[in-house]
């Protein structure tokens, strides 16, 4: 099975297809927020709002593959609000919301069944 990660050859290789593929379909606009994009290269460091990025449209983290079908071009504001949105983890007072309730104290935790031999 193949697992690929951001900065591997395989996703740049992927990456580049998808916006060399948006260019030449004429894709000059973000899909979300219709602000031009920029498909040139941003100087080290630097933020824009209008580069260019691409996004999974199902997240990884909801099982979402490394595949063309499964890519898009959006720009960077938009990537990083959708980011933010799936990421985000609810906190109450500064610390995560969801938290593992432990039920069942010393004592309580049901022995496992035992192996007849
Ligand atoms: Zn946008």
């Amino acid at each position: 099975m193949v697992t690929s990660r951001t900065g591997t050859a395989m996703w740049k290789n992927l990456r580049s297809a998808v916006l060399r593929d948006a260019q030449r379909d004429g894709v000059t606009a973000c899909p979300s927020c219709h602000r031009p994009l920029f498909f040139g290269q941003r100087r080290r460091g630097e933020y824009r709002p209008d580069h260019a990025e691409v996004d999974h449209i199902v997240p990884r983290e909801l099982g979402g593959r490394d595949v063309r079908e499964n890519l898009r071009v959006l720009c960077a504001d938009c990537n990083k609000r959708r980011r933010g949105r799936e990421r985000r983890v609810p906190t109450l007072n500064g610390r995560p919301a969801l938290r593992v309730s432990r039920q069942w104290g010393p004592g309580t935790i049901p022995s496992p069944p035992s192996r007849g031999s």
